[in-house]
């Protein structure tokens, strides 16, 4: 068996024609704000993806960009006067940030509702209810692709490789809500030498490590839907965590790496905003 390919791109480009009806539907154009702190070539890229999207779907995109030397207390006080701020919709911190500054302290002050990157504890633990609006980005980008498999995950068994509060955990919740059987693997089940043992009973594998070839494509079991979020480069190429070419004979359904979930991750961003410009729009 070849897998068929779950890719990011097509599905991206539908939601994007949803988040742009909704845009046309509110009493203005909803604007983001971004901040990126000091010069770095990451950022740069993110800032020109998110624009360019931003621009595309009828959205204001205002950067604002502070000084390699701004303190904590300079960031958290721009963070508040964004907040209070009304014609800012949501607010972005731009990664990475100077090693003098905390970004869990500081992402703490965005108010929860303007968090389009669906990481504010308050926003987090709405997940636990199954009542978030806004969802952590790269979390809601996998249910996306999920859904598009057409596989009800009612009673599967899904195994999710890295436990992160961006990726796994906030997963793990949004997949237990679908009744799904969830189990959550780490590094201490690497270490215990027990990672392939649950790797081969997964109906659905979601992988989110960061280690090129980490999951060997036997270990796939026969049918599976494979997403990996991992992103690695090796020489000049960009893979993911999973072996493809072998996992692909395997798998029902595999995501390409690039072009599986990283497409989708600033599109859910962006209908983060949507929500939390549509939540004010209705006072
Ligand atoms: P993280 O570094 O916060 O967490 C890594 C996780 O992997 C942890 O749970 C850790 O315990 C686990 N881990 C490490 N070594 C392991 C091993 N040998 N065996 C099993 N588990 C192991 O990672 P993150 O921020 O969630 O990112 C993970 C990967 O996903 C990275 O490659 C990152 O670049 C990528 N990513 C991609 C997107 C996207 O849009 N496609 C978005 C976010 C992250």
């Amino acid at each position: 068996m070849l897998a068929n390919l779950l890719e990011g791109k097509p599905l991206a480009d539908r939601i994007k024609l949803e988040i742009k009806a909704k845009v046309e539907g509110l009493s203005k154009p909803p604007v983001l704000a971004s901040i990126q702190v000091g010069e770095n070539a990451g950022a740069d890229v993110y800032v020109k993806s998110q624009r360019k999207v931003s621009e595309s779907l009828g959205i204001e995109y205002r950067h604002e960009k502070m000084a390699q030397s701004t303190t904590e207390e300079e960031l958290i006080s721009l963070i508040k006067k964004l907040n209070t701020d009304n014609s800012v919709n949501g607010i972005i911190i731009q990664m990475p940030l100077p090693a003098h500054i905390d970004y869990k302290k500081v992402s703490n002050y965005v108010a929860s509702d303007k968090d389009v990157e669906g990481m504010h504890p308050e926003n987090i633990g709405k997940i636990i209810f199954g009542k978030a609006k806004v969802l952590p980005c790269t979390a809601a980008a996998v249910m996306e692709l999920l859904n598009v498999t057409g596989l009800d995950l009612y009673g599967k068994e899904v195994v999710i490789v890295g436990h992160s509060e961006i990726v796994g955990k906030p997963l793990a919740l949004m997949l237990l809500d679908k009744f799904a059987t969830v189990t959550v693997c780490h590094i201490g089940t690497s270490k215990a030498g027990k990672l392939d043992e649950h790797v081969r009973k997964a109906e659905v594998l979601i992988v989110a490590v960061g280690r090129a070839g980490l999951i060997k494509g036997e270990w796939v079991k026969d049918g599976a839907v494979v997403i990996d979020v991992g992103i690695n480069r090796v020489g000049d190429k960009i893979v993911g965590d999973v072996e493809f070419d072998e996992a692909a004979k395997r798998a029902s359904w595999i995501t390409p790496v690039p072009g599986g979930v990283g497409p989708l991750t600033v599109t859910m961003l962006m209908r983060n905003l949507v929500e939390a410009a549509k939540y004010r729009d209705t006072f």
